[in-house]
């Protein structure tokens, strides 16, 4: 978004304040710059030059969760997160405080194979420390080996259809084993799956930091890899990295990656559900954790819940939805939020009197077990693997 462009969005605004409802930073701190409509008009008043950037104007602009709680509730069609993206892009040029962040963000996700090796072989030091501190679940180590290993193809006989996965960086270095499960499914359900080489970082931990460019080329080369594939759909078992691939880059190199599509409405749509529901295993009762980025940013809602039901899993919906508090980077930047909206999901979670606690996203299911003391959190395509293959010991 060029600056003429990017002012003409923030004006935009007719400061209704409807954005506000359901925003989980203003929840914490009702302070009008903590929301949607504060932090829009502190960048159009930076951009008419009205305002300089201070420590504490940055710090209300990357205190936000980038949620997206607020984007479908605008009358004016505002384009709130971009926006968010936007000044983050042009204050990080003189944010020190984020410098740091930004080149450990960096480091990571440039060369992820040499960062895991590392956490390797420091986890036994660094880990007791981390989860101490509350920055990881207690008792987390990290697997033998990452998920991706060159280009994976499994293939079925007579296959009735060909799909790609995008691994995403928490699937393939922190919780390689859901993305077996993923692959176990569609095997079964006669689908041929390519697990591309090449696929790098979705580029949103660096995007959240400022970071646009080295973003882009992020962007650029995950749509080159995936864009050579004939495949009937993109998946992926984390919703920010199917809302960057296929909402955001266009937006931020003209073209995504339009076949992505989240586990749940693709399972939803192409499973055998009547098979499902005769093989259902174990019935439980579960509460499901909407992530913001599956429920705000790709609309679905209802699907996992169906294919929840369908394998006969009860499932009691919590009184108060919201944000976990995970938000990527936002955990460690900033802790008392993060952890305050984390211990009311726990609280809403622990009041239905559900055992187990179901969400759909790694990030989700990593903060959630940090506080979940007698719950455990699972990853919903682990519940759909034992129902349809039978396979996987919960
Ligand atoms: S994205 Fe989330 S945290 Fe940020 S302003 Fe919108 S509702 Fe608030
Ligand atoms: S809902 Fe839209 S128009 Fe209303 S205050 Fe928020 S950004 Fe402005």
């Amino acid at each position: 978004m060029k600056n003429e462009a990017y002012l003409k969005d923030l004006e935009k605004c007719v400061r209704c304040g409807s954005c506000k409802a359901y925003c989980p930073t203003y929840d914490e701190n009702e302070t009008e710059a903590m929301g949607a409509r504060g932090r829009l008009t502190l960048l159009r008043e930076l951009m008419l030059h009205r305002l300089k950037p201070t420590p504490l104007l940055n710090d209300r602009i990357f205190s936000c969760i980038l949620c997206g709680a607020c984007a479908g509730l605008c009358p004016s069609n505002v384009d709130i997160t971009e926006d968010i993206y936007k000044g983050r892009c042009i204050l990080r040029q003189n944010d020190k405080k984020r410098r740091y962040l930004g080149n450990l963000a960096k480091f990571f996700v440039q060369r992820p194979d040499l960062a895991f090796r590392i956490s390797q072989v420091l986890q036994y030091i660094l880990f007791p420390y981390l989860s101490k501190k509350g920055f990881i679940p207690a008792g987390f180590n990290l697997p033998a080996a990452p998920f991706k290993d060159g280009q994976q193809v499994y293939k079925v006989s007579k296959p009735r259809g060909r799909v790609a996965i995008f691994t995403g960086c928490s699937i393939n270095f922190l919780y390689p084993h859901l993305g077996m499960s993923l692959i176990n499914i569609l095997l079964k359900a006669g689908y041929e799956v390519v697990v591309p080489s090449g696929e790098v970082c979705c580029g949103m931990p660096l995007r959240t930091l400022g970071m646009e460019d080295e973003a882009r080329e992020h962007a650029k080369k995950n749509v080159r890899i995936f864009g050579k594939l004939k495949v009937e759909a993109v998946l992926s078992l984390c919703p920010t990295c199917v809302l960057a691939i296929k909402n955001q880059y266009p937006k931020m190199i003209g073209k995504g990656i339009s076949a992505a599509k989240d586990v749940s409405s693709f399972l939803l749509d192409k499973l055998d559900l009547h098979q499902l529901s005769l093989i259902a295993k174990r019935p439980a009762t579960v509460t499901y954790h909407d992530p913001c980025h599956l429920i705000y940013g790709l609309g679905i809602k209802n699907q996992p819940r169906e294919l929840l039901k369908t394998i006969g899993v009860n499932v009691i919906e919590k009184k108060q939805e919201g944000c976990c508090g995970f938000g990527g980077l936002f955990s460690l930047s900033y802790r008392d939020i993060s952890n305050n909206l984390l211990q009311k999901q726990i609280k809403s979670h622990s009041e239905t009197g559900a055992g187990t606690i179901v969400t759909a996203c790694p990030g989700c299911m990593m903060q959630l077990s940090k506080a979940s003391k007698d719950k455990p959190v699972f990853h919903i395509i682990e519940l759909l693997e034992e129902a349809y293959c039978g396979s996987n010991e919960l």
